[in-house]
């Protein structure tokens, strides 16, 4: 489903450069559930934004589902960004004066949804993390994990085939966060495709599959594991 080979990333800084990503290959298939850890500073957001195509690296392949990214035009991109790809967020990124409801059903509406369609969809995914009773509701009348739940009713909205989540329990406390880890492990029962920035070691061993970054490289990657700790609550 995923396909990186020998991809890099500088960022400029004055007259010199940052080599941050320095020749990364990483191969994900559907349905696994992959962890990608390294401490701060290491590459882990830079590699999950040029995967979500919200950023480009400079040399290397991507593929994601048999589809070449490079050189793509903004339209291009965002249409394969709304087809293939679900994101979640460390600080949730919630509209705030949007109600829960509102919020799923946003992504819809750049899908050029009916209105009708849109609220039913986002009904429905709402209900799936189980606030449906809480759809008229604004992010700051929710708890961090409601809002986290918000928004990955969000993210799943468009059924996407790979969900990309950079810190989604970084804000939230351990208990609200194995909760949240719980509930992405029952999509990826479902079949859904997941990979999961993070630098706590108790929430990779919730993955399959944990991949360590370091020095812009990946150390480690235990793809043959593919099993997962139960939560620890
Ligand atoms: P992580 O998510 O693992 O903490 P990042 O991918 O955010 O790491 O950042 C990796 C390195 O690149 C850091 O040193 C960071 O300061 C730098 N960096 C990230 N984004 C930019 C940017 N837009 N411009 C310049 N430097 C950046
Ligand atoms: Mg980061």
């Amino acid at each position: 489903m995923l396909k990186i080979e020998k991809l890099h990333k500088s960022y400029p800084i004055g007259d010199s450069s940052l080599h941050v990503l320095k020749g990364i290959d990483l191969f994900v298939e559907k349905g696994e559930m992959v962890a990608i850890m390294g401490s701060s500073g290491s590459g882990k957001s830079t590699l999950l934004n040029i995967i979500g195509m919200l950023d480009e690296a400079d040399e290397g392949n991507y593929t994601l589902d048999e589809v070449p990214i490079k050189n793509l035009s903004e339209k291009k991109a965002a249409i394969y960004r709304n087809k293939f790809l679900g994101f979640i967020f460390q600080s949730f990124n919630l509209i705030n004066y949007k109600n829960a409801l509102e919020n799923v059903a946003l992504p819809l509406y750049y899908q050029g949804l009916k209105r009708t369609r849109r609220q039913e969809k986002a009904k429905f995914y709402l209900e799936k993390v189980g606030l449906l009773g809480w759809a008229s509701h604004l992010p700051s009348e929710l708890s961090g994990g409601q809002n986290q739940r918000v928004a990955i009713a969000r993210a799943l909205a468009s059924n996407p085939k790979l969900l990309l989540a950079d810190e989604p329990t970084g804000a939230l406390d351990s208990t609200t966060s194995y909760d949240i880890m719980a509930f992405l492990q029952q999509l990826n029962d479902e079949g859904k495709t997941l990979l999961i920035v993070t630098h706590e070691q108790d929430i990779a061993n919730m993955c399959k599959r944990i991949v360590r970054l370091k020095d812009g490289l990946i150390m480690e990657d235990n793809f043959v594991k593919q099993q997962r700790a139960i939560a620890d609550v």
